[in-house]
């Protein structure tokens, strides 16, 4: 099962990229990983995309594709893989197709989990960290027993500046105008998957379930 997985800030990507990758029993490839591996193994392409990274600039597309193929041609993926955060943009996307029309393979999915702006606000912004211990809370989902104050400690609760509102919502902005390109690109191809994530977590994942089950029937 060769699977990229897409979906903006808080729509609980993590968690199904777990529940994939052990129904799958592949390999979740995430941007990051992948980057850190090849620059601790001090590949060619590692050190490369080090000195961009060293030096706070973008790592250019040549370089990331490259890392990915290496990271594709391991012998953990032979059954197939998750990607995380790979391709961000088409001409990214165009890059690994070729990758997979070389190797005579191609994808089964592309799942892109949906959830409405409110919600994600609602989810992102009602973080509150303790001053104190750092344990976290959600005004929503999980609050202490007295607001503002930490259960376990009693110091005061604050909300980070990455969890503010103009924070959250500027990053939900730029997340939606960048993959709305890559949508439309993989909904022409036909491999698109677009999931309601504005549920509960296992419910969300019954329905990937399922609707790759009907995908393979094709
Ligand atoms: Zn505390």
């Amino acid at each position: 099962m060769r699977i990229i997985l897409m979906g903006p800030p808080g729509a609980g990507k993590g968690t199904q990229a777990k529940n994939l990758v052990k129904k799958f029993k592949i390999p979740h490839i995430s941007t990051g990983d992948m980057f850190r591996k090849a620059i601790k193994d001090k590949t060619e392409l590692g050190s490369k995309a080090k000195e961009f990274l060293d030096a706070g600039k973008l790592v250019p597309d040549e370089i990331t594709i490259g890392i990915v193929k290496e990271r594709l041609s391991e012998n953990d993926c032979s059954r197939g893989f998750l990607l995380d955060g790979f391709p961000r943009t088409v001409p990214q996307a165009k890059a690994l197709d070729k990758i997979m029309d070389d190797w005579g393979v191609s994808l089964d999915a592309v799942i892109n989990i949906e959830v409405s702006r409110e919600k994600l606000l609602e989810r992102l912004t009602g973080r509150r960290v303790c001053t104190n211990c750092g344990a976290t809370y959600h005004v929503t989902f999980n609050p202490p027993q007295v607001e503002g104050r930490c259960d376990k400690c009693r110091a005061q609760l604050y909300q980070r500046d990455d969890d503010t509102y103009d924070t959250v919502a500027s990053r939900l902005d730029v997340y939606r105008e960048k993959n709305a390109h890559l949508v439309e690109y993989y909904e022409k191809k036909g491999v698109l998957i677009n999931i309601n994530g504005d549920r509960e977590i296992s419910k969300v994942f019954s329905d990937i379930e399922k609707a790759l089950g009907e995908k393979k029937k094709y």
